[in-house]
């Protein structure tokens, strides 16, 4: 039985908060099982069906969460000019069946989770987003990604954003959060530089500034590195070589200081980068070599 809509709310509020917390705690995505065998207040409540691409949990009347493919047979898509992301119903009836429950997310304007799958087994999840309305051919819903865009689109209004609005909402919700899944994925949530295995503190750090700002980040121009060596590796006070070599700026390597700067900075000058176990992850040489030239050593 459904929950009365104050408890709803609040349960939706609840399961946010609590998948808030457990993505700060690994690195930005959750596994399959973890989703499955999620939990809230000490019992079990999975956040995605184990066989569909849609949850939708008996205690609410509207869909709590959608898996979002990125590369199936028919790959979910994001219109350039709207930023939504269309997301096709289930197969047969529109308006029965699991499909049903994503209708009425649009009636109550209840927030939901999208999950994406940028690899096997990893889950990244967008919320709250919006579904917003079905699309003309009546084969996909169109979901809003963030709250702003959600509250503008309700009821069926059509605005027309500026181009580089659109992209912003797209890169901060969508890009950013697959290339810091995909960053700490290949960095096994390790800091490529001291080994610090906290995904709380830890972040996914550019080589080289994205060129292409609605472009996907690849994992070879990044970096799993923990908060201070990334704000190091930022300020040029580190550097890292082509050849996956740690340097310290030479004035910082001469201070004399607490156990701060002795262990977490000076002891780190020389050491070889723990890199991707795959090849294909590991940071790419011309990018590093593009961006230690900014270093001067
Ligand atoms: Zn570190």
């Amino acid at each position: 039985m459904p929950l009365n809509s104050t408890d709803q709310a609040r349960l939706r509020l609840t399961v946010f908060a609590a998948l808030e917390r457990f993505l700060d705690l690994r690195g930005g995505f959750a596994t399959r099982d973890e989703l499955f065998n999620f939990t809230i207040d000490g019992a079990r409540f999975p956040l995605i069906d184990y066989t569909r691409g849609i949850r939708n949990p008996v205690e609410l009347d509207a869909t709590l969460s959608v898996v979002s493919s990125l590369d199936g047979p028919y790959p979910d898509r994001v219109d350039p000019a709207t930023g939504l992301l269309e997301y096709a119903f289930r197969e047969g009836d529109s308006f029965a069946g699991d499909n049903r429950k994503l209708r009425v997310a649009i009636d109550q304007h209840a927030p939901i989770i999208v999950f994406r799958k940028p690899m096997p087994n990893i889950y990244v999840p967008v919320f709250p987003a919006y579904v917003v309305g079905a699309g003309a051919d009546d084969r996909h819903v169109l979901i809003a990604l963030d709250e702003g865009m959600g509250q503008v689109y309700r009821n069926g209004v059509r605005p027309v954003f500026e181009k580089r609005y659109v992209e912003r909402v797209v890169q901060q919700r969508l890009h950013q959060p697959l290339f810091r899944a995909r960053v700490m994925a290949a960095y096994q949530k390790t800091c490529a530089i001291c080994r610090l295995k906290h995904p709380e503190l830890l972040d996914a750090a550019h080589i080289v500034a994205d060129a292409d700002e609605a472009g996907v980040p690849t994992v070879t121009n990044g970096l799993a590195l923990c908060k201070i060596h990334h704000a190091a590796y930022d300020q040029n006070l580190l550097g890292i070589s082509p050849d996956y070599v740690v340097h310290l700026d030479r004035a910082l390597l001469d201070e004399v200081d607490g156990p701060m700067l002795r262990h977490g900075l000076q002891d780190m000058h020389g050491i070889e980068l723990t890199v991707p176990a795959r090849p294909g992850e590991r940071p790419d040489r011309d990018s590093l070599a593009a961006r230690f030239e900014g270093f001067g050593v």
